[in-house]
């Protein structure tokens, strides 16, 4: 979730980034607009984990996510 200041995990309530820590961990940031086919239809939901609740999250996947290494061209 965040305030003007903090993004905070949605589901351990750590602080992943302040005014601190701006550019601090990495983390995860969700946005659904729920549409007509939908039980929340026209609901906008968002929502932010930290590495490790993201980690634990997709450890739950019967079907892991996919990945691949980024080359960074310097
Ligand atoms: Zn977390």
């Amino acid at each position: 979730m965040r305030t003007e200041e903090k993004i905070i995990c949605n589901c351990c309530k750590k602080v992943i980034r302040d005014q601190n820590f701006p550019f601090g961990t990495e983390y995860l940031h969700v946005e659904k607009e729920w549409g007509y086919f939908s039980n929340k239809d026209g609901e906008r939901q968002e929502f932010d984990l930290c590495e490790s609740c993201y980690d634990t999250l997709i450890r739950k996947f019967q079907i892991p996510v996919a990945s691949q290494e980024i080359i960074e061209l310097l």
